[in-house]
Parts: C-alpha cells; sequence; structure tokens
C-alpha cells in the first residue's frame, strides 16, 4: 500500500462500537432506504404498493456514536426522528444475488435517520435532492453494532422509539416492505458495495419533530438500544 504524505490531516475514520469489544468497525458509507414501512410510507402522503426501493446517503462523517449528543441543527425548525435497523457490511460487492445477500453482512445496530422535515418538504416540491435534509452534522446516531455471528439475522421484532420516556414510534421488522437481502441485491445493482458500508433500512410510522432537551431512546429487539440527548 501507497504510504502518501498529506498537505493537511487527513480525516479521522469515522468508525462504530462493536458491542461487547474493545474494537470498532470502521465506516465507508451510509445508505438510507426511503419509504420502507408501509404505514409510514402512508403517513407521509404515499401509496405504498406502487414504489420500487429508493435510496439516498449520509456522509460517514453525520454519525454520532457511543451515546453521544445530537446538536440541534441549524436552517431548521422541524427536526424529526426515524428510528431505523442498521445493518454493517463486512463484504461488498456488485449485482449481489438475493439468496447471497446476507453472507455480506456483519451485524446489525440501531440507528436514528435525523431529517429536516421542512427542508425536505421544499426539496420534494421543487424536485432537488434531499442531502441538506438528510446529511447535516449528527443526522445519523447509532448505537453499537452487534455481530450477525451471536444474533443471527433479524427480520422479525419489535422496532420502537421513546421521547422523554414517551412511545413515539413503534413497528415490526416484518412490515418491512423490501427486506434485508433484497435492500442489499438492490443496491449493489447501483453501486460498488465496499466492507464498511451502512445501510439505514427504514422506519416505522410514528415519525414527529424532537425538541431541545428531549431525551431519545430506540431499540430494535434482539439486536440492542440507542439513547442521544438533543443539545442546543
Ligand atoms: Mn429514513
Amino acid at each position: 500500500m501507497t504510504s502518501h504524505s498529506f498537505v493537511i490531516s487527513a480525516p479521522e475514520q469515522a468508525s462504530l462500537p462493536v458491542e461487547g469489544t474493545d474494537q470498532r468497525f470502521p465506516v465507508h458509507r451510509i445508505y438510507c432506504v426511503g419509504r420502507n414501512y408501509a404505514a409510514h410510507a402512508v403517513e407521509m402522503g404515499h401509496d405504498p404498493d406502487k414504489e420500487p426501493p429508493f435510496f439516498f446517503q449520509k456522509s460517514a462523517t453525520t454519525l454520532i456514536t457511543d451515546d453521544g449528543d445530537f446538536p440541534y441543527p441549524p436552517a431548521t425548525q422541524d427536526v424529526h426522528h426515524e428510528i431505523e435497523m442498521v445493518v454493517a457490511l463486512a463484504k461488498g460487492g456488485v449485482d449481489i444475488p438475493v439468496e447471497e445477500a446476507l453472507d455480506h453482512v456483519y451485524g446489525y445496530a440501531v440507528g436514528l435517520d435525523m431529517t429536516r422535515r421542512d427542508i425536505q418538504s421544499v426539496m420534494k416540491k421543487m424536485g432537488r435532492p434531499w442531502d441538506t435534509a438528510k446529511s447535516f452534522e449528527g443526522a445519523a446516531p447509532c448505537g453499537a453494532l452487534v455481530p450477525a455471528t451471536e444474533i443471527g439475522h433479524p427480520s422479525s421484532g419489535a422496532i420502537w422509539l421513546k421521547i422523554n420516556g414517551e412511545l413515539r414510534q413503534e413497528g415490526d421488522l416484518d412490515q418491512m416492505i423490501w427486506k434485508v437481502p433484497e435492500i442489499i441485491a438492490q443496491l449493489s445493482t447501483l453501486f460498488q458495495l465496499r466492507a464498511g458500508d451502512l445501510i439505514m433500512t427504514g422506519t416505522p410510522s410514528g415519525v414527529g419533530a424532537v425538541n431541545k432537551g428531549d431525551t431519545l431512546e430506540g431499540g430494535v429487539e434482539g439486536v440492542g438500544a440507542l439513547h442521544t440527548r438533543v443539545i442546543d
């Protein structure tokens, strides 16, 4: 491997803790699936039956890890929580067959696809990209990864989010329109997937606004939990 001398300091490698170890998982890209639970598609004003999966990305630099605080972002009055199961890839590829997709998974975590909903609404209306709504600083709080060698590949089980102890989002992984193997297969027709990629797999219904001072606690049955606090 070539060793470069850089003209400025190289950026720090984004990473996630791995449950039960002091090692970390290096993060390459973060892919997100839109409207992957029927009840959420309906609450956002869409027909869940008509759409193939669609994707967007968050920068790996938007991760908040190790239960760090979520700084309320600028240029918005309406920041929404979207609790999601996160898939981490140990192996990449292109045109990965559905039946081989799970062989590429390292493990799973609980994440939040934080969204500047007011900006997203404007961008949708104008047919513009979602980056400013989805990829701001701190937009991807994520809990510890749990290896699939320990928990298998969860395809059912509760997914939920509480704010200040009150239940706001509740669903089940079995409500995903596109299942994890299908998501990996589809993404790999569009991108060269790589070890270190994360995939946020969509949110159940109940999305809503967070406020400064809120405590967020989310979980996925069989995977784990995520805690963060909204700070000024
Ligand atoms: Mn989402």
